[in-house]
């Protein structure tokens, strides 16, 4: 067994928030390790639309999901902090004052001084298909998300599903790939522009769109080679395929959160509106996952919870010294603390 880990802060969750997390707490000098369950920091940006603009980031007009990532990877970088990825947080125990325990599925343990829950939806899983029998071809032709677009490139692709992301990557792969969309439904979820651009290629037959639901699958030797779908219209056709994307959606597990001892409102938790800490003193929980009156799940509003609990978090851990707002543009120490020249340094001396 590894020996804990000690930190003044840990943070659960490396999204948007988890991410500028760090950075508030980096401007107070303090440091921080961050633990997420997937495989790579971003949160909903990266997993979710990697490749899709953002407009309502203050003062960047566009980014995408992952560019946004990227810019605070890099905000964060003079802080130092240490990424556990690939390791779900399972238990949090406070023991004492600034002594919380905190452990992953696979054993890893820390000992923080504060707690900073910025776990999203919690773990997030897709919506998978209810076929047991197609479950074997998951990451073989079957996928519930793209990874790599070029590798269904002058391919036969069946998308599934009606919201956004069926319909986004319906639209990005139908000039590059045969593509058809099958939805149980006649009506879509998704943006009015994207239904209207896809019926608009359907018309031109640049692609196809089905309504129906999936009976069974058609497997030749060892490869899924297509689906049985169920019409509206109750015939059953055969519809080819090489590749299968399935976009049904997530369903937000909140999973071990919910065992914590934090007080919850449906699968969120409560905090103050002052520091955002749970019930628990120095406990703290920021952006989709904590839950308030006029709560906005958007990213500009949990980076503004993390300025806030990060002050909160710094009394709590040193409560004899007295925290005081600097600016980052006239403070030598936040200077010191970002690694930067001091810009008035010539005019001073
Ligand atoms: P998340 O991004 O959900 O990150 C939480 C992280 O915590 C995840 O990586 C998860 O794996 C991890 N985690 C959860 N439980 C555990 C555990 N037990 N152990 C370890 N790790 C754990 N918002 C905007 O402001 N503007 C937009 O334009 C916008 N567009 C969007 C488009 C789409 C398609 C979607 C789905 C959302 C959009 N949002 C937008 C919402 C925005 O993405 C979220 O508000 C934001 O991601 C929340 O950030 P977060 O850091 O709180 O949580």
């Amino acid at each position: 067994m590894p020996s804990p880990i000690q930190t003044e802060a840990l943070i659960i969750g490396a999204g948007p928030v988890g991410l500028f997390q760090i950075f508030e707490l980096g401007l107070l000098g303090i440091k921080a390790h961050v633990v997420d369950s997937l495989p790579a920091v971003g949160g909903q940006c990266v997993e979710l639309y990697p490749d899709k603009p953002i407009y309502d980031i203050p003062a960047v007009p566009v980014c995408t999901g992952q560019e946004l990532t990227d810019n605070l990877m890099q905000q964060t970088a003079p802080f130092g902090p240490t990424f556990h990825l690939k390791q779900k947080v399972t238990r949090v125990e406070k023991r004492g004052e600034r002594d919380f325990l905190v452990e992953t599925h696979t054993g890893l343990v820390f000992h923080a001084g504060c707690v900073i829950l910025a776990a999203g939806m919690g773990s997030f899983v897709p919506k998978r298909i209810g076929l047991k029998s197609i479950q074997k071809y998951e990451g073989v032709n079957l996928a519930y998300k793209v990874v790599d677009p070029t590798r269904y490139y002058g391919k036969e692709v069946v998308i599934l599903g009606g919201g956004d992301s069926a319909l986004d990557w319906a639209l990005e792969l139908a000039d590059k790939a045969t593509v058809v969309l099958v939805h149980r439904r006649e009506t879509f979820r998704a943006q009015p522009a994207s239904v209207a651009k896809m019926r608009a290629l359907c018309d031109d037959l640049k692609m196809q769109c089905l309504t129906g639901s999936i009976t069974s699958i058609i497997e030749q030797g060892d490869r899924l080679t297509g689906v049985n779908v169920r019409g509206s219209d109750r015939v059953v056709r055969a519809l080819d395929f090489e590749e299968l994307l399935c976009f049904w959606g997530l369903s937000p597990k909140l999973g071990p959160i919910a065992e914590w001892g934090l007080e919850l409102s449906g699968k969120r938790v409560q905090v103050d509106t002052e520091k955002f800490q749970t019930n628990v003193e120095g406990f703290y929980a920021v952006g989709d996952i904590n839950v308030y009156p006029g709560k906005k799940k958007l990213i500009l509003s949990g980076f503004h919870e993390a300025a806030l609990a990060a002050f909160a978090a710094k009394a709590y851990l040193y409560p004899d010294e007295k925290v005081f707002l600097e600016y980052t543009t006239t403070s030598p120490k936040l200077h010191q603390r970002l690694g930067v020249e001091d810009p008035f340094k010539d005019e001073l001396s």
